[in-house]
């Protein structure tokens, strides 16, 4: 197949990128580099089957110019492509709700101009800050649509609306994944996400950050069970067209025991510094994975400490 991946050169979109090509599949990224890194890319460009075009998804792409030398047209597009972390949110709010809405937009018409299927990776911030517990689809959320977090959670909520359009309209073959906290090598050390700021403040001796008491909780996903969660839904039987997924661990933990996991995993006797809560902060976190698991036979398989060492053992290279 040629598969197409918005944030191809971003954390999660590049280890997909990866699974894809060990698959077999011919793969082009789109990515403008916004808060993707060449560097995540760099050891598939000598790869055959894979290309990277440099496009803002923003901007109108003429859907031949998806199409390469030897590439056949295109049969799924993944759409990856938008910042995730809420340090982003208040940096660059304009250009997040552009990106899932204008963004979604065009790259839902490359998929129609190639009736090809489609993945929307929406957030498991579509349910803001959570009434049920833990989030099943069905839950319609609790979003705050003017703070601070609503260019991403309501431009996300707008992508999946946009999304259903193309099914209801033009029957495109797409399904919608609400993605859980994910980590893994790769991920962009600055970006201000617990997991990099933990790791690099452990391994520097630098303070924890904790924002509030620490008491608020996150599920968190390794890398390579979520990609393997993106790939099952991508390629799930037809019954499933226009559906929702959730997909994350739901191995639920306090912040500040989470912090406490790090720490000892980097060997590290930094203090713990508790900070400002960020408003709209999210109190609980936790993934209902009972239709993946009933439906595509999908489970997360590496637990927290394991990931967690591959993860530190990443940073150890950078840092
Ligand atoms: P990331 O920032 O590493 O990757 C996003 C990629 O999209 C980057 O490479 C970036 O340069 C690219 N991009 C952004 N705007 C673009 C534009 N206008 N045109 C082309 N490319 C653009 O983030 P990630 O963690 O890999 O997240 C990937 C997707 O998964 C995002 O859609 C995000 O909302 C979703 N998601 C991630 C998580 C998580 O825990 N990582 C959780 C929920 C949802
Ligand atoms: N967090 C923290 N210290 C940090 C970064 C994040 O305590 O340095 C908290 C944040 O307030 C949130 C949780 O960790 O409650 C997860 O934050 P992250 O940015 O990783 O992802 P989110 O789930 O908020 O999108």
């Amino acid at each position: 197949m040629h598969i197409v991946v918005t944030g191809g050169a971003g954390f999660i979109g590049s280890h997909l990128c990866e699974a894809l090509l060990a698959g077999g599949h011919q793969v082009t990224a789109v990515d403008n580099f916004l808060t993707g890194n060449r560097a995540n890319v760099q050891h598939l460009l000598r790869h055959p089957a894979f290309r990277l075009i440099e496009h803002d998804i923003v901007q109108p792409l003429h859907p031949p110019a998806l199409m390469g030398e030897g590439t056949g047209p295109v049969d799924a597009v993944f759409h990856l492509a938008s910042p995730a972390s809420p340090a982003d949110f208040s940096r660059m709010p304009l250009e997040i709700a552009i990106i899932n809405s204008q963004g979604t937009h065009n790259v839902l018409e490359w998929a129609r101009h190639y009736n090809a299927r489609f993945l929307l990776a929406s957030t498991s911030e579509a349910y803001g800050d959570p009434l049920v517990h833990p989030q099943p689809e069905e839950y319609r959320g609790n979003v705050n649509t003017t703070g601070p977090r609503a260019c991403y959670d309501e431009g996300k909520r707008f992508a999946e609306a946009l999304t259903s359009v193309y099914v209801r309209e033009f029957g495109l073959d797409a399904r919608i994944v609400r993605i859980f906290n994910t980590y893994g090598p790769r991920m962009n050390p600055d970006d201000g996400r617990s997991v990099p700021n933990f790791i690099t403040q452990a391994l520097r001796g630098e303070p924890l950050t904790v924002y509030g008491d620490g008491s608020q909780t996150r599920s968190y996903c390794y890398i390579d069970d979520m990609v393997s969660g993106l790939m099952a839904v991508m390629f799930a039987p037809p019954d499933t067209r226009g559906m929702v997924f959730n997909v994350g661990n739901p191995d639920e933990r306090r912040i500040l025991e989470f912090a406490h996991i790090i720490r000892e995993l980097c060997g590290s006797s930094s203090e713990i510094k508790f900070c400002p809560a960020l408003q709209d902060d999210p109190a609980r976190r936790c993934p209902d994975i009972t239709r993946i698991s009933n439906m595509l036979g999908w489970q997360p398989r590496v637990p927290l400490r394991e990931g967690l060492i591959r993860t530190i053992n990443w940073f150890k290279t950078i840092v």
